[in-house]
C-alpha cells in the first residue's frame, strides 16, 4: 500500500492526558485521567502520570475505552457491502453462496478482507475474528491472512470451509473440515502471541452434521485452536439443536464460541453456561434478516452468559459496532412490546452493559482478554478516543449511553491497535483509500459481471 505522508501521527510512549476512561475493567471502572502506552504496551493508567518522554494526546472533551472487539464477521465480503441490505436468507445464498462465493479469485478476497479490515478500523473494531469460509484453494486462504495483516488489525483468522459446491459443505454436507488448516497452522499462523492467530470457523451440527462436527472438533482441539459455529439458525436451531446435541455428546468446553443462538433453546443456553462456553449476538444482522430469529441478548443473560457482538456480514447491514449495540437494544425492547410474555422476565441490560459486550466479552469469547479488551496495566494498548464534543454528541449527558445511543465511527478520532496508531484525527493512517475504492470498485464490476445461479 502506498503511505500518505503525515508527519503528525503520534508513536512510541504516548501518554493520552485528561480524559474520560471507560475502562472495561472491573477494579478500575469509569474514572477521569491519564493512559502511558509505551512498546505496544499500557504502562500506567491513573491521574496525572508523567509525560517525560511521551508525545501527548489530549483527552480534553474525549472518551477512552478499548477498542471494539467484532467476533464474527465473514470479512472476505467487505467489498460488496451493503449490496443485500433487506434481503432475505434465499436471496443472500442465490448471490452470494452459489453465484459470487464460487467467483471470488484470491484477488478480491484479498481486497474484500482488505476493504472490510479498514472500514472496522475506522468504526474503532481493533480486534476482528474473521469468519472465512471462502476456502477455495490455498491461495484463497493466504490472500485473507495477508489482508488482515496488512490492514494493521488485531485479527483471528477463523478458517472455514470453501464458497464452491455450497451443497457439499453446508445445509447438512458430510464433507469434513479442510486439511489445509494444517498448513496454515503449521506454516502461517503457528504464533499464537502474533497480532494475526488462527482459529476454526466450524459449521456445527446444524450446518453439518454432529458425526462431522465430531471430526472436525477433534482436528481443531488437535491444533490446539478455539473454534466457533453457527447455531439457533432460524428452523435449523429446534430441528437439530446444535449446542444440545454437542453437550449431550460430551463436546461441549470453554473453547467454543456459539453464534447466533436466536432459537437455541433455553435448555441449550443452560448448557453453555454450564460448560464456560461463549456466545455471539449479531444483533443487525438478526434484526434485518427474516427468519433467522430474534436476537439472544437478554436469554443469554437469564442463562448466566455474557454475550459478545458481532456483525456479521456488511453485505447486510453497516460494519460498526454502534449499529449493532442499538440492534441489540432495540429488539429487546420490541420484544416487550410483542411478545411481552417471553421478553419481561429477561434481564435488562443498559447502554454500559452494551460496551462491555462490545469490548471485554469480545475479547473473553475469542480468547484474547489476556492481550485487549480493557484498559488494564499489562495488556497491548488496543486502544480509541472518542470526540464527545461532535455536533451530535455534546454535552455528553451520560458517556455511556451517549455512546451508545447516538455514536458512530465519525467520532472515532483515534485508533491505536497494540500501540500503533491507526487512524488520527478522524483519518486513517498510512493507506491510499482511492487505489482501495479502485481495487474494489474493479473486484465488485467483475463479480457483479456473472449470472445469477439458481439454488
Ligand atoms: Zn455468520
Amino acid at each position: 500500500m502506498a503511505t500518505a505522508l503525515r508527519t503528525d501521527i503520534p508513536q512510541g510512549r504516548i501518554l493520552i492526558r485528561g480524559a474520560h476512561l471507560l475502562t472495561q475493567d472491573d477494579r478500575l471502572g469509569d474514572l477521569f485521567g491519564d493512559v502511558l502506552i509505551d512498546d505496544g504496551r499500557i504502562l500506567a493508567v491513573g491521574p496525572a502520570l508523567d509525560p517525560t518522554g511521551a508525545t501527548v494526546i489530549d483527552g480534553t472533551n474525549r472518551a477512552v475505552l478499548p477498542g471494539f472487539v467484532d467476533t464474527h464477521r465473514h470479512t472476505w465480503q467487505g467489498a460488496i457491502r451493503q449490496v443485500g441490505t433487506g434481503w432475505d436468507f434465499p436471496k443472500y445464498r442465490q448471490h452470494i453462496q452459489l453465484t459470487w462465493g464460487p467467483q471470488f479469485s484470491p484477488d478480491d478476497v484479498y481486497i474484500g478482507n482488505l476493504t472490510g479490515a479498514l472500514g472496522a478500523l475506522d468504526a474503532g473494531i481493533t480486534t476482528l475474528r474473521d469468519e472465512s469460509h471462502i476456502q477455495n484453494s490455498p491461495e484463497h486462504t493466504d490472500a485473507a491472512i495477508a489482508a488482515l495483516r496488512d490492514s494493521g488489525i488485531r485479527g483471528v483468522f477463523a478458517f472455514g470451509w470453501p464458497s464452491i459446491d455450497s451443497n457439499k459443505w453446508m445445509l447438512r454436507g458430510e464433507a469434513t473440515h479442510p486439511e489445509d488448516i494444517r498448513r496454515v497452522r503449521a506454516e502461517v499462523l503457528a504464533d499464537d502471541d502474533a497480532l494475526v492467530t488462527l482459529q476454526a470457523m466450524l459449521r456445527g451440527p446444524e450446518l453439518s452434521t454432529l458425526e462431522v462436527t465430531t471430526q472436525d472438533l477433534a482436528l481443531a482441539r488437535e491444533l490446539a485452536i478455539r473454534s466457533s459455529m453457527h447455531v439457533g439458525n432460524g428452523p435449523w436451531g429446534p430441528q437439530f439443536h446444535g449446542i444440545g446435541s454437542l453437550g449431550d455428546a460430551g463436546l461441549l468446553g470453554e473453547d467454543l464460541l456459539f453464534i447466533h443462538c436466536c432459537t437455541s433453546d433455553d435448555d441449550e443456553l443452560k448448557m453453555l453456561a454450564d460448560t464456560g462456553g461463549h456466545a455471539s449476538v449479531s444483533a443487525a444482522v438478526e434484526a434485518v434478516l427474516p427468519g433467522l430469529g430474534a436476537p439472544a441478548t437478554g436469554r443469554l443473560l437469564a442463562a448466566g452468559i455474557r454475550p459478545s457482538l458481532s456483525i456479521d456480514t456488511e453485505a447486510s447491514v453497516a460494519g460498526d459496532m454502534f449499529n449493532v449495540m442499538r440492534a441489540a437494544l432495540l429488539a429487546q425492547n420490541v420484544g416487550i412490546s410483542i411478545a411481552p410474555d417471553t421478553y419481561e422476565s429477561l434481564p435488562a441490560f443498559t447502554p454500559a452493559d452494551l460496551l462491555a459486550m462490545a469490548t471485554i466479552e469480545g475479547a473473553r469469547a475469542s480468547g484474547l482478554d489476556d492481550k485487549t479488551g480493557s484498559i488494564t496495566v499489562g495488556k497491548d494498548a488496543d486502544l480509541i478516543v472518542l470526540r464527545l464534543d461532535d455536533a451530535n454528541l455534546l454535552p455528553a449527558n451520560d458517556i455511556a449511553a451517549s455512546i451508545v445511543g447516538a455514536g458512530h465511527p465519525g467520532n472515532i478520532d483515534t485508533v491505536l491497535v497494540a500501540g500503533q496508531v491507526r487512524k488520527h484525527r478522524g483519518r486513517l493512517v498510512g493507506i491510499d483509500i482511492d487505489d482501495i475504492r479502485r481495487r474494489a470498485e474493479a473486484s465488485r464490476d467483475r463479480l457483479f459481471s456473472f449470472d445469477l445461479v439458481d439454488g
